[in-house]
């Protein structure tokens, strides 16, 4: 008889009729185990504030970190951009941060080659700055149709919608010193 009591005491509809909500929206309509659930970030030690990433609109975004780890990204609320509010893209960066895809090394193929290798970051940025000098000479223009130009068009700049505004300046600031006329940036979605 009491394990039936007990039963009838979990009927919702039971617990409707005789609890504090009769309308079924809250305490009578929860189950033991949602009463056991909690938020999973619930364990983080601290909560860094970010923006997303992905595109222009640059949703803020709240990281959950412990251990030193991020466990959890999620929607800022306090952002007056999102409100909170996280696309799917943007609800997916954990596996950004944490993906087993991440590369954590500059990884190059060379001209004709099949295979990635690996680089490290002073090696790749000499190539890098090599390459700039050399297309920047090749490229050059002292004068067009008569006119004095001072300009190179061996080097080009596309920018991503995820730079902000200090970086875009000191992008357009280095191409212009270089002499590149050719600078853009794709700051749309
Ligand atoms: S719209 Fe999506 S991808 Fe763009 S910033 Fe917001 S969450 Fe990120």
């Amino acid at each position: 008889m009491r394990r039936v009591r007990t039963w009838i005491g979990h009927w919702p509809a039971y617990r409707q009729l005789k609890g504090d909500d009769p309308l079924g929206r809250g305490a009578a309509a929860k189950s033991g185990r949602s009463g056991r659930l909690g938020p999973r970030v619930a364990s983080a030690e601290r909560v860094v504030k970010s923006i997303c990433p992905y595109c222009a609109v640059g949703c803020g975004q709240n990281v959950y970190v412990e251990d030193d780890r991020v466990t959890q990204i999620e929607g800022d609320p306090d952002s007056p951009v999102s409100r909170g509010r996280l696309c799917p893209k943007g609800s997916a960066s954990l596996q950004l941060t944490t993906g087993s895809a991440r590369e954590h090394e500059v990884l190059y193929r060379r001209p004709y080659g099949t295979q990635w290798e690996r680089l490290d970051l002073d090696t790749a940025m000499d190539m890098i700055t090599d390459r700039v000098i050399a297309s920047r000479r090749a490229g050059w223009q002292w004068e067009a149709d008569g006119a004095r130009t001072r300009r190179t068009l061996g080097i080009a700049s596309l920018g991503g919608a995820t730079l902000d505004n200090e970086e875009n300046y000191l992008i357009k600031k280095l191409f212009t010193a270089l002499g590149a006329i050719q600078i853009e940036n794709q700051a749309r979605i």
